[in-house]
């Protein structure tokens, strides 16, 4: 039976670093909707130019644009096992979608749901010193330094600032959040599929966490 993770919680939690780890422990592929959006707007396709628009300024991108792409991707041969999914759903509409996708598509459901929970005033900090790749592995400038400066461990990719990485946006962000992302935490949870994980503890130990919540649940 395939097996489906949506990693939750507000922009800074950590789900990319998290989810990185994840999908090498379980051979999930990491589907991560911010990610496939950074890359059509770095190559320029027509669905990144409807996504700039929102990206750039922290934004939810519309829902039909998300789930076409998600589905898509789903479908892929890579994700013939399941997936880990970051980022996405983000809306009602789109976990119920999902939901949808998942048992006409695949005969499956969505099989748990770690939400990262971490205090708000740390997450700016977080965002603020976040450093990526074009391959989306993680750094931070104090608190997960790359071997070499400026240089990604995994690919040796340059990392770069994200552009919606700054006080600003992430204001917004955290709004979009807690206004609606927040939302599906009632959503999962009578479906007995949500597992809260504290993301304030270190980076080993909220993996650890999770992991024991992954265990469980497969
Ligand atoms: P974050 O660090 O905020 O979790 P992501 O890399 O997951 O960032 O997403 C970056 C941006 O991409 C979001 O602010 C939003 O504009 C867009 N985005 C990503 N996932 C979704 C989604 N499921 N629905 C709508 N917009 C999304």
């Amino acid at each position: 039976m395939a097996v489906y993770i949506v990693l939750l919680g507000p922009p800074g939690a950590g789900k990319g670093t998290q989810a990185e780890k994840i999908s090498e422990v379980y051979h999930l592929t990491h589907v991560s909707t911010g990610d496939l959006f950074r890359e059509n707007i770095r190559e320029n396709t027509e669905l990144g130019k409807k996504a700039r628009e929102y990206t750039d300024n922290g934004l939810l991108v519309p829902d039909e644009v998300t789930i076409a792409m998600v589905e898509d991707r789903l479908k892929k041969e890579d994700c013939k096992n399941g997936a880990l999914l970051d980022g996405f759903p983000r809306t009602i509409k789109q976990a119920e979608a999902l939901d949808e996708m998942l048992e006409k598509s695949f005969g499956a459901k969505v099989t748990i749901v770690p939400c990262i929970d971490v205090d708000q005033d740390a997450l700016v900090a977080r965002i603020s010193g976040r450093r990526m790749c074009k391959n989306g592995h993680v750094f931070h400038v104090v608190t997960k330094q790359p071997k070499v400066e400026g240089v990604c461990d995994v690919c040796g990719e340059p990392l770069y600032q994200r552009a919606d990485d700054n006080e600003e946006t992430v204001k917004t962000r955290l709004n979009a959040y807690n206004e609606t992302t927040s939302k599906l935490v009632d959503y999962y949870s009578p479906k007995g599929v949500l597992k809260t994980v504290d993301g304030n503890m270190s980076i080993t130990d909220v993996t650890k966490a999770i992991f024991a919540a992954i265990d469980e649940a497969i």
